[in-house]
C-alpha cells in the first residue's frame, strides 16, 4: 500500500502559486500519472491557490495552507486560507459567478475543479477562512499519455 503526506504554507504571493503547483506535481509522481491527469491536477490546484490570493486575502498577505495525501492510487488535496471566507458557497460555485466581473475574473474557478478533479467540496466561514477539498484517482492501467 502506498501512503505519503505532504503539506505546504507559504504567502498568498502570485509568484508562490506556480511552486504550489509544481510541488503538488512532483509530490504526485509516485502514483505514475498520465500527462493529462497531470496536468489536470496543477490546473485545479492553480485555481485554488489563486483565489486565496485574489479573494481570500484581497491582495494583503496572508497564508495558504496546501495539504496532499497519497493512499494507494487516490490523491487528497487541502487547499486552506484563513481569509474573509464565502458568505454564500452554493452561488460560488456556480458557472460563471464572480463576485469581482470588474476585474476580469470569469468565474469558473470553482467550476474548473470541479471538472477537472473526481471529488471537490468547500467548507467556509465568513471572517474565518475556506477550505477547498479535491481528490482524483490515477488509474495504474492506464498508459502514460
Ligand atoms: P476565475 O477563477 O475564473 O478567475 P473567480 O475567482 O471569481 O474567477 P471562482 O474561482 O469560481 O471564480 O470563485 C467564485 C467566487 O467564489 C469568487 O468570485 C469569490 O467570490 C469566491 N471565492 C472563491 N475562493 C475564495 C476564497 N478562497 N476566499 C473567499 N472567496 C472565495
Ligand atoms: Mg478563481
Amino acid at each position: 500500500m502506498t501512503k505519503n503526506y505532504l503539506k505546504l504554507q507559504f504567502y498568498s504571493l502570485p509568484r508562490n502559486q506556480a511552486f504550489a503547483r509544481d510541488a503538488v506535481a512532483a509530490f504526485c509522481l509516485e502514483l505514475n500519472p498520465s500527462l493529462s491527469d497531470l496536468s489536470d491536477v496543477k490546473t485545479a490546484v492553480s485555481e485554488a491557490v489563486t483565489n486565496c490570493t485574489v479573494h481570500a486575502y484581497r491582495g494583503n498577505l496572508g497564508l495558504v495552507t496546501v495539504e496532499c495525501e497519497v493512499e494507494d492510487d487516490k490523491l487528497h488535496i487541502k487547499i486552506s486560507d484563513t481569509g474573509k471566507g464565502i458568505p454564500d458557497v452554493a452561488k460560488a460555485v456556480q458557472p460563471f459567478y464572480t463576485s469581482l466581473p470588474s476585474d476580469e475574473r470569469s468565474g469558473m474557478g470553482f467550476t474548473i475543479m470541479q471538472t477537472f478533479m473526481d471529488e471537490f467540496s468547500v467548507n467556509s466561514i465568513q471572517g474565518e477562512g475556506t477550505v477547498v477539498y479535491m481528490s482524483k484517482s490515477f488509474s495504474k492501467d492506464v498508459e502514460n499519455a
